[in-house]
């Protein structure tokens, strides 16, 4: 018998307008490319996306066309996504920080129609313009005033295009599994492939990311995403916070830890969301001038590990609760995160470390499970490890064309490539990507283990680990460390500070100091550069065994 109930889709827009009809009046702050702050409502976001919509209507967009982005979280984003979306066309994401060749690959992969960018990337689209035959206008975020001079051929200037129209557009009529946003992973092996979102979909995660032990952000939260829109959505902010009433504050382009506590303190913020280097940024500024941010509730990290020292910092020296975070642009993208469960309230403040150093559990609709090599699923008793395996309808089923085949096995579940724990209580521990384990005399040795215990070291700034060629061991770890400018820092210094925090047979055979450590362009540790980089590497440790 068929449920009696109404059949209402769940599409993006029905977000925005919830925003515009009950949190009319709530902001959305802005540090805007051009300079000034920049104060707008959800009205006035609804407002200018339904104007984005009918500019692009005139400039020849339709339903399912390809259009990107590249831009800062700013209001005029926000606008913008919504106005594509509302268009019924897929909104394409572009990550500014992609080489030349990444960028043509994926804007001719998607077939991108139209570009919206921030002034801060005119050079970057000039350098690959020629090299893009399906685009074919490129339309500038900013007001006539600011307008650069550009070699872009058929330019736009967003400001002009909005005050053309009146907002008089009804939303595309489109079916909830309809596409709506485009977002390519950044490909460590192979081309980058394109996670084609729907409006099904982002609705639902926006939900499922907002449950309460999750970003659980309500109307009178004040909600700051570092994390940018083209990074996997922006973890669901800037569907979830709407949804939710929050008011929303953009840094633009300046995340730097001065810019970033000045935003969260003058505009009272009570989440932020961000990768741990932005946190690294902003507890060294607070450090360093001596302030406190009394109104900040709530840090979400994740994209990468969250270390010991900096969760134990936020919560002891500030008083802000941490949310350590896992997800994958291919889970839309949120899969856990990290609120203590009922019973740890009396745990030892070192012992709710222990747990929060986790990557949390799973939130509703997030299905997760571990497996041997053979597919069989291992026991969650937080000691085996295997591949971390997910399912769920926000969950990527396929990429776009269909790249790198079939991604999901007989029963649906999608290997995310990396390798995890799971406790009895489901909180899930990644030990490493399953490409950078390091593996040892047949065991496996957890590079990111390794990493955060490095740089629990005051004088450590970034530590790397890579595995390198042993004759007796198959693999032995090197850890690649950037010291503290001026402190002398030696090897025997960090080693002896590990010794005791992690097993013996895990202590790398080697340090080795450098300047830099090489990033990808989601803020990752690029190991794969490091492994090029060291790949005629001899470990002391080597000639001894041979
Ligand atoms: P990309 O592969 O494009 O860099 P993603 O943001 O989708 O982009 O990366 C997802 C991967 O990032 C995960 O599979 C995992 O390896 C890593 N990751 C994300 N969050 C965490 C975290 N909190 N701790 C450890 N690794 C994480």
């Amino acid at each position: 018998m068929k449920g009696l109930m109404q059949d209402w889709p769940l599409t993006v827009m029905s977000i925005i307008d919830h925003a515009n009809r009950f949190h009319a009046e709530r902001e959305i702050v802005t540090r805007t490319v051009e300079g000034p702050i920049h104060r707008c409502t959800y009205s006035d976001i609804h407002l200018r996306a339904r104007k984005c919509a009918q500019a692009l209507v005139k400039l020849g967009m339709k339903q399912s066309d390809i259009v990107a982005t590249m831009a800062w979280n700013t209001h005029r984003h926000m606008e913008i996504w919504y106005g594509i979306m509302g268009l019924g066309a897929v909104c394409h994401t572009l990550n500014p920080r992609l080489f030349a060749e990444q960028l043509t690959y994926i804007i001719n992969h998607a077939e991108d129609k139209l570009i919206f960018l921030d002034t801060s990337f005119v050079a970057v689209l000039e350098g690959v313009a020629d090299t893009l035959p399906d685009v074919k206008g490129y339309v500038i975020m900013t007001d006539r005033e600011h307008m650069p001079e550009t070699s872009l051929k058929n330019v736009h200037c967003y400001e002009d295009l909005i005050d053309a129209e009146d907002g008089d557009f009804a939303w595309a009529d489109v079916d909830e599994n309809d596409a709506c946003g485009l977002c390519y992973t950044s490909g460590t092996t192979g081309n980058p492939k394109g996670v084609l979102y729907s409006h099904r979909s982002n609705v639902l995660h926006a939900l499922a990311a907002n449950s309460a032990d999750a970003l659980g952000m309500r109307s009178v939260d004040a909600v700051l995403p570092v994390v940018p829109m083209f990074h996997a959505n922006a973890w669901s902010i800037t569907f979830s916070a709407p949804a939710a009433g929050a008011k929303i504050v953009m840094p633009g382009a300046n995340m730097d830890g001065a810019s970033i506590y000045e935003l969260l303190d003058t505009e009272g913020v009570t989440v932020t969301a961000a990768v741990p280097t932005v946190w690294l940024m902003l507890l060294q500024h607070l450090q360093e001038t001596g302030v406190k941010l009394p109104k900040l509730e709530r840090v979400i990290i994740g994209g990468s590990a969250a270390p010991r020292t900096m969760i134990e910092a936020f919560e002891r020296d500030y008083g802000v609760t941490v949310m350590h975070a896992w997800g994958m642009t291919e889970l839309s993208p949120m899969g856990t995160l990290g609120a203590l469960k009922a019973g740890m309230e009396d745990l030892s403040f070192d012992e709710k470390l222990d747990i929060k150093v986790k990557q949390g559990r799973a939130i509703y609709t997030v299905e997760m499970k571990i497996t041997d090599d053979d597919g069989k699923e291992l026991p969650s008793d937080g000691v085996a490890f295997g591949h971390l395996m997910v399912r769920g309808p926000a969950m990527a089923g396929a990429y776009l064309k269909d790249e790198g085949g079939n991604i999901l096995d007989k029963d649906g579940w999608f290997d995310t490539g990396d390798v995890a724990t799971l406790d009895p209580l489901g909180f899930m521990q990644i030990t490493d990507r399953a490409k950078d384990v390091i593996k040892s005399g047949g065991e496996w040795i957890s590079s990111i283990e390794l990493e955060n215990t490095a740089v629990g070291h005051p004088d450590v700034v970034e530590a790397a680990v890579i595995g390198i060629v042993h004759p007796k061991w198959d693999e032995r770890p090197l850890l690649i460390v950037i010291a503290k400018e001026g402190s002398n820092l030696t090897k025997e210094d960090v080693l002896g500070y590990m010794e005791g925090k992690i097993a013996k047979w895990w202590m790398p055979d080697d340090v080795v100091f450098v300047d830099e450590i090489p990033h990808t362009a989601t803020g990752k540790i690029q190991k794969l550069t490091l492994r090029q980089t060291f790949k005629d590497y001899t470990l002391p440790t080597a000639a001894a065994a041979e």
